[in-house]
């Protein structure tokens, strides 16, 4: 059998986590050979129900699920993690702007990078779920400094599946038949999910969609919607898809992505397509043997380069005031 792999998964009980851990646990995100360990940690007014997620999985009896850890304390619950979903995140609330939310999560995510720092295993693989993604990426990863930058991620493939789920809509083709669609900037209603390389069939996406308004008047503002659109429709947010997006993002970046196709990922920036170095904004990758790149070389157009600027120069308002506020 294969070395097993520790995950730690935070926010255990919350909705995206009940979507996600049985998933791990039956073997969806690191393939059917590798057996996983979880790790699962909340915070304490939830381990009660934590414990009742934990006898669920033990109820499941997972082949390759060797054992399931629950705390309270990040300290113990990243120790040894292979790979690390930050799930958990204090929610917007009523009249909270995005600057409280920033402030809500900063201790958080220092705590945690911290913690991933001191325990996690030296190959620790990161991908932040919990809102503002990006940006609480961005707060572990500057307060993590024995583990590499380009090992902090954060979670745009729902964004990207939706892109793709709309585009099979419109031409009729399914969603396996479409690749190189890009989501870039910010996991927020910033982001831009462009189709200016995508293929359907193997053939330009323009072609198949016909009409070039629905890209800018249907397309791009119903991906950025999605997620309130989920919300009004099932009077909760996305659970499932987000899970389901976060195990893609995780089995691609561990086990590799198909040739041909890339997905989208938020990672730290190298100055590529002109987004600042270190900023934690949603680009084109392939993935192989464990490590991401960033697409090079793609052309973009004028209607592109407005839209990325703006999703941009959010992350970096949002990286200032964390500065400001002492967590970066
Ligand atoms: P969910 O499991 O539904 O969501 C968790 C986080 O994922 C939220 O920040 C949510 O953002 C975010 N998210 C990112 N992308 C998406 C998406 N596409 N759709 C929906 N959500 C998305 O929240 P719950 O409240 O059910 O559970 C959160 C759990 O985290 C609670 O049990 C809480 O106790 C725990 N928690 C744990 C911490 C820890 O482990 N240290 C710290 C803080 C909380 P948004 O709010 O914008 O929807």
């Amino acid at each position: 059998a294969r070395t097993p792999v520790t995950v730690t998964v935070t926010g255990g009980a919350g909705q995206i986590a009940y979507g996600l851990l049985f998933r791990i646990a039956a073997g969806d995100m690191l393939g059917p050979d590798t057996p996983v360990r979880l790790r699962l940690l909340e915070i304490p007014a939830a381990v009660q129900a934590l414990e009742g997620v934990a006898m669920e999985l033990e109820d499941c009896a997972f082949p390759l699920l060797e054992s399931v850890d629950i705390s309270d304390d990040p300290w113990d619950g990243f120790s040894g993690a292979n790979v690390a979903v930050l799930v958990g995140a204090r929610p917007r609330t009523a009249r909270m702007e995005r600057a409280d939310l920033l402030a809500a999560n900063g201790p958080i995510f220092t705590d945690q990078g911290a913690a991933i720092s001191a325990s996690a295993a030296d190959d620790v693989r990161v991908l932040v779920v919990g809102n503002p993604a990006n940006t609480n990426a961005f707060i572990a990863m500057s307060n993590a400094p024995e583990v590499p930058a380009e090992r902090f991620t954060a979670l745009t493939r729902l964004d990207h599946n939706r892109a793709i789920a709309q585009l099979a809509r419109r031409t009729g083709a399914a969603a396996a038949d479409i690749a190189r669609i890009t989501v870039w900037g910010n996991h927020s209603a910033t982001q831009y999910p462009d189709l200016g390389h995508a293929t359907v069939a193997g053939r330009p996406a323009a072609g198949a969609v016909g009409d070039p308004a629905w890209v800018r008047d249907e397309f791009i503002p119903t991906v950025q919607r999605r997620g309130t659109a989920i919300i009004e429709a099932r009077g909760a947010s996305s659970a499932a898809s987000a899970a389901a997006a976060a195990i893609d993002h995780i089995r691609d970046w561990t086990l590799g992505t198909a040739p041909g196709d890339w997905v989208s990922m938020a990672v730290p920036s190298d100055g590529s397509y002109g987004v600042p170095e270190g900023l934690i904004s949603s680009f084109p990758v392939t993935c192989a043997a464990g490590e991401y790149t960033i697409v090079p070389g793609l052309e973009i157009d004028e209607f592109s380069r407005e839209r990325i600027d703006a999703s941009v120069a959010e992350l970096e308002s949002e990286r200032e005031a964390v500065i400001g506020l002492g967590f970066a």
